[in-house]
């Protein structure tokens, strides 16, 4: 997912680190006056006032081009009772694109809040984006975890007979991590460990309630200013399947973030498969360039034995012939590790020891992300985010109240049996239909689009050019 739009020249920036000259000169946000958005203080939400002397108060602002402030619910005019029902709403502009939906930024008519609108193409082409779709529209309202991107509200649907698309509503988060970590801004140690501490926060969630992310990469960790991270887009993430005779398919994974198993063609794997993506992602924050990049699925491998050695039969047990015979035929290498102390000054003893423990080629002895958590390189950022980001602890005058756990798995499993259940497009219509009216119930001012704006129709314009495309990567 990729933001693009021009800036409003506004500073949001809170520095986070003593010291640093890096805050103000880099770290701002340069927020967007685009004429249709409605004025936006986009000023981070500042936590932690009590948080002692000399830890920093808040993370250090990023940059980013689009304008936001998500999170903050703004003042407006009217307030939302006296709002005709439904309240309209209309897009500001594009800000991204998912594996499977555009994403657009707009402005809840209710609050006058920025919000992120996502629609989700092609939902009943066929049961199979049809079953997607509404897996990822359940994650999404399933989803409560401040690291994980969730569903605030999902647009009314027309009438059965007109009910084509759908639209969700979710936080408006200012950048991502790719855009991060190819800018000039400069990353520090904190913020490496913040981030990471985030993704794998957001991950354990996610593992905990049996779902695999299966596409984790930069551009699919969404940030903000004050550097909150949240993991999102849910088009290619399932349920874990614990029968290993069930096979899963291998077109997951952004190429350069693909675990060797999936590489070797394993015909089932675990969550082990997003623990190396981070692996890779960790790395790429470092050396701020991409760990693996290679031209093809068997270069990709090719790179990795090249980091790793040779590895032994054991950790090719569920490989597919030819790519054990591919690792077998060439020439047997050592490991060479130590070249990941050359990413960046910030690798140090205890970044490498805990990155090694994530680029392992079993998956089987790869860590997992709930024990990553507990490696010694993210006390920090577990300290930093619990001091001043987080909303599961608080501050009374005497100093910091932290939550018992800070780092909570699901209350439960996420639920697939709909899966199975849905056998045609209309019944996942109806099933689809009712699950957002149901959704609703009891909820706010219900919101839908106005279809005449102009605003509206240049989105549905780039929607229906971006469609065109995901149907044809769908076909392949
Ligand atoms: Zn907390």
């Amino acid at each position: 997912m990729a933001f693009h739009g021009t800036g409003r020249q506004q500073t949001v920036c809170g520095n986070l680190f003593p010291g640093s000259e890096l805050g103000h000169k880099y770290f701002c946000v340069n927020t967007s006056t685009g004429a249709t958005s409605t004025g936006l203080s986009a000023t981070p939400s500042l936590t932690g006032p009590t948080a002692p002397a000399g830890t920093p108060r808040h993370p250090t602002s990023l940059g980013g081009s689009i304008g936001g402030g998500a999170a903050v619910p703004q003042p407006h005019s009217s307030p939302a009772s006296e709002v005709p029902s439904p309240a309209e709403m209309e897009p500001d502009r594009p800000i991204g694109y998912g594996a499977f939906g555009v994403v657009w930024s707009v402005t809840d008519p209710r609050d006058g809040r920025k919000v992120a609108l996502k629609k989700m193409p092609n939902v009943f082409q066929n049961l199979v984006s049809c079953k997607r779709v509404f897996r990822e529209l359940r994650m999404l309202c399933f989803f409560k975890h401040d690291n994980v991107l969730s569903a605030l509200d999902i647009l009314q649907p027309p009438q059965m007979d007109c009910f084509e698309e759908i639209y969700v509503i979710t936080e408006l988060m200012q950048s991502d991590l790719h855009k991060v970590i190819v800018s000039p801004q400069p990353l520090t140690t904190d913020h490496i460990k913040v981030f990471l501490y985030q993704i794998l926060r957001g991950l354990k969630y996610l593992h905990s309630a049996g779902i695999l992310h299966r596409d984790i990469k930069p551009g699919n960790l969404l940030v903000n200013s004050n550097c909150l991270l949240k993991i999102c887009d849910f088009g290619l993430a399932r349920v874990e399947e614990p029968d290993p005779s069930r096979h899963m398919t291998q077109e997951v994974v952004t190429q350069y973030y693909r675990a060797p198993e999936v590489l070797m063609g394993s015909r089932h794997y675990g969550s082990a498969i997003d623990v190396w993506s981070v692996g890779c992602i960790f790395a790429e924050l470092l050396g701020r360039r991409i760990l693996f990049q290679a031209q093809s699925p068997i270069q990709q491998l090719d790179l990795i034995t090249d980091l790793l050695g040779t590895p032994p039969l054991s950790a090719m047990a569920s490989a597919c012939e030819g790519a054990r015979a591919h690792i077998l035929r060439g020439p047997h290498k050592p490991p060479s590790l130590s070249v990941l102390y050359m990413l960046s000054d910030g690798a140090t003893h205890e970044a490498v020891h805990l990155l090694c423990r994530m680029l392992v080629f079993d998956p089987a002895k790869r860590i997992s992300g709930s024990d990553a958590l507990s490696h010694p390189y993210l006390d920090e950022g577990r300290l930093r985010y619990h001091t001043c980001m987080c909303q599961c602890c608080y501050s009374v005058p005497s100093g910091r109240v932290y939550t018992r756990d800070f780092e909570p798995p699901a209350d439960r499993n996420f639920s697939h049996s709909y899966d199975n259940s849905l056998l045609s497009v209309w019944q996942g219509k109806e099933l689809i239909h009712r699950f957002i009216t149901e959704h609703q119930q009891g909820k706010r001012v219900p919101l839908c689009i106005n279809p005449q704006s102009a605003a509206f129709k240049t989105f549905i314009r780039s929607t229906a050019w971006h469609s065109s495309k995901v149907s044809r990567k769908e076909e392949r």
